[in-house]
Formats: structure tokens, sequence, C-alpha cells
């Protein structure tokens, strides 16, 4: 577990503000959803944590250590990104252990990490399946348990539920959402859904134009949006959130 820090990020591609001084800390174990239309930064920003995208200007700290130059592996950071499918010349399991594979723990123990974390998502048994023979929500699961078994201090999920049909989403947000909680481990979780951010995260950014326009609890947000931009994207009725406790 680690405490994410940004401070005054700034990230621009040629013309193009990407991030426009974005600031937020993530507090240990807590999950914060980074929510905004599409082109507004969400994955520069989870890339650049990640340590894919260097920052033109500002600071990333993970606890009390500036990594803004770090490379990505030495960062400890899980990542679910739609770009990392599932390698489908390896099993499930394969899948799973490959990051511990490639930080030298042994077979057995990596083969025992792998059978753990299946169990505990919910796709124990699937050990020796070829992934591509998987329904789309037991691949995102297998995504995220090859995230997870790196045991990692930060875990990066960008729209980890494109592609589902609703009612998958649905009973997937509950589950990850608990898992994440349960797990005690950092999480940003990207979406352009704020259904989702609400029903997932401790704490949600909204993020216009790679600004932060307000950051607070789903309730906060909800009932007090800080702009019109805010009050506009997160519109929806309280029916629409069964899981979220008021
Ligand atoms: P989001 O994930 O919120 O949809 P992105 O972070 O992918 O937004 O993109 C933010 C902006 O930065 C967009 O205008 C996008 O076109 C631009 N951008 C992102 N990556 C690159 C890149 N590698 N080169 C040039 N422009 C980029
Ligand atoms: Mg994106």
């Amino acid at each position: 577990m680690a405490r994410v820090t940004l401070d005054s990020v700034r990230k621009t591609y040629g013309d193009t503000t990407a991030m426009d001084g974005v600031s937020f800390t993530v507090g240990d174990g807590e999950v914060l959803g980074v929510l905004g239309p599409s082109g507004c930064g969400k994955t520069t920003t989870l890339r650049s944590i990640a340590g894919f995208e260097t920052p033109t200007s500002g600071t990333i700290r993970f606890d009390d250590d500036e990594v803004t130059h770090v490379p990505p592996e030495n960062r400890n950071v899980g990542l679910v990104f739609q770009e990392y499918a599932l390698f489908d010349n390896m099993t499930v399991a394969e899948n799973v252990a490959f990051g511990p594979k490639m930080r030298g723990v042994d077979k057995t123990a990596r083969r025992e990490r792998a059978t753990d974390l299946l169990e505990l998502l919910g796709i124990g048994g699937f050990e020796d399946r070829d992934p591509t023979t998987l329904s789309g929500g037991q691949q995102q699961r297998v995504g995220l348990a090859r995230a997870l078994a790196i045991e990692p201090s930060i875990l990066l999920l960008d729209e980890p539920m494109t592609g589902l049909d609703a009612k998958l989403k649905t009973r997937l947000q509950r589950e990850v959402g608990d898992l994440l909680a349960e797990l005690d481990v950092t999480g940003l979780y990207v979406t352009h859904d704020q259904e989702e951010a609400m029903v997932m995260c401790d704490r949600v950014a909204v993020v216009n134009d790679g600004r932060v326009e307000q950051i607070g609890t789903p309730r906060e947000i909800y009932e007090d949006p800080a702009n019109d931009f805010v009050a506009e994207f997160v519109s929806l009725d309280p029916p629409a959130l069964p899981f979220v406790e008021w």
C-alpha cells in the first residue's frame, strides 16, 4: 500500500495539453475514481502514475518518495488497462503467474498465488483454460488477478468494464468494489461512467479538459457540485445507484 500524490502535473503533446496542472492525493488503501469525458486526460494521468509517461512538469510521489522519473518496472504498480489484453498463447494460470515469474518467484509459489487469486475472484478451476475460451467478464477477472499477482502497492484500472453487458457490469462493479475495499489496496479507477465511479470509489475526481474540477466523496459531488460542468456530468437519479449508501 502507498499514498499517491500528484502535485501540479502537466503533460503536453505538441499543442495538446492532456494534463493541465493536476494535483490530488490518494490515501493509503483508498480508491479514487477519475471521472470525465473522453479526451479529458484520464488515461494520461494513469500512465503517468504507472511511469509510461513523464510529466512535462510537476511531481508524482508514492508515500514520501518522488517517483516522477522512476521507470515503470520499479514502481510496483498493478495495471488493468484495455491495451493489456491477456496473453493468448498462455493458460489462465500462466497469465496470472507472469508478473511473479518475471520477478523470480518460484514455480510452485506462483502457481499457488494464481490459484488463490482466481479462487478469490470467483473463477477457481479455470487455471488450465485457454483465455480466449472465456467470457468477457471472466477475462476481465483474469486481468485483475494478473494485476494483483505482483502484490502491487497501487492498482490502476483504466475503464476495466468496457465492452461488458449492463447486467454483468453491475455485478462486477459490486464484486470488484468489495474486493478492492477488502484488499485494502490503493487504487485509481478511471471511468467515463458516473454511476460506476460512484458505486466503486471512496472519492471521485471529476476531470474536464486536463483539470480536476472537483474532488470529493460521491455524496459530496452529487449533492454539492462545484460548478455547472460537474453538476451536468454527474446528474443522475439516486434510484440508479442501488449500491451507494447515502
Ligand atoms: P482520456 O483517457 O480521458 O480519454 P487521454 O488521456 O487519452 O484522455 O488523452 C488526453 C488528450 O491527450 C487527448 O486530447 C489525446 O488526444 C491527447 N493524447 C493522449 N496521448 C497522446 C499521445 N501519445 N500523443 C499525442 N496526443 C495524445
Ligand atoms: Mg482513456
